[in-house]
């Protein structure tokens, strides 16, 4: 009997380090493969369409909803963002793991359709770090960097809700931790 993938959800406040923290995953398990979300905000300079994000206008994205396309969605900010059905559920029945980079309404679906789902959630060693890293990043207006630091104690407030919640101090340490969470949930015994 082959064995589904794991569906794995990497939560945490912008500037926290999911990106990073994903994209250094991907380079260490070659069975696991990121879930590009579809989304109505616009791109930001870098970004690319189908590899970022798929990026929709409102309408192509409430025809993915009423189709039943989206495994989950939910309004972050004033964007919509949703995870793709068909692509994830593909890889898991294929047997390769599956890491959604999405934010917690979106976890508390997935947790709800998918209770095997491992929920990560990751933080920075403090808010000064994560305000730092967001300026630095220069991706985003100040207005909106303030409208995120006030979202976050919101955020931290519901983490009780993981599976997991992990420090991102260095990236190798996070990223070292979230293997060995990884490595242990693959060890768990099939429910017959
Ligand atoms: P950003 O605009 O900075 O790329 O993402 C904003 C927030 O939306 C982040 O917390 C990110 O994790 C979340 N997000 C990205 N894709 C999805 C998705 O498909 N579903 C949900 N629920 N949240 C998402």
């Amino acid at each position: 009997m082959s064995k589904q993938g794991l569906l794995i959800v990497v939560s945490g406040p912008s500037g926290a380090g999911k990106g990073t923290l994903c994209q250094e995953l991907l380079k260490r398990n070659e069975n696991l493969c990121l879930s590009v979300s579809c989304t109505t905000r616009a791109p930001r300079p870098g970004e690319q369409h189908k590899v970022n994000y798929f990026f929709v206008d409102k309408e192509a994205f409430r025809q993915m909803i009423e189709d039943d396309q989206l495994l989950e969605y939910a309004q972050v900010y004033d964007h919509f963002y949703g995870t793709p059905r068909n692509y994830v559920m593909d890889k898991l029945e294929q047997g390769q793991d599956v890491i959604l980079e999405i934010d917690i309404q979106g976890a508390m679906q997935i947790k709800q359709k998918h209770p095997r789902g491992i929920l990560i959630f990751v933080v920075p060693p403090c808010l000064s770090v994560l305000k730092d890293r967001l300026f630095k990043r220069g991706t985003d207006s100040a207005e909106t960097i303030e409208k995120r630091l006030r979202c976050v104690c919101d955020e931290l407030s519901k983490t009780g809700n993981y599976d997991y919640l992990v420090v991102n101090d260095t990236v190798e340490h996070v990223v070292e931790q979230v293997d060995a969470i990884i490595k242990a949930e693959k060890c768990r015994p099939l429910c017959f």
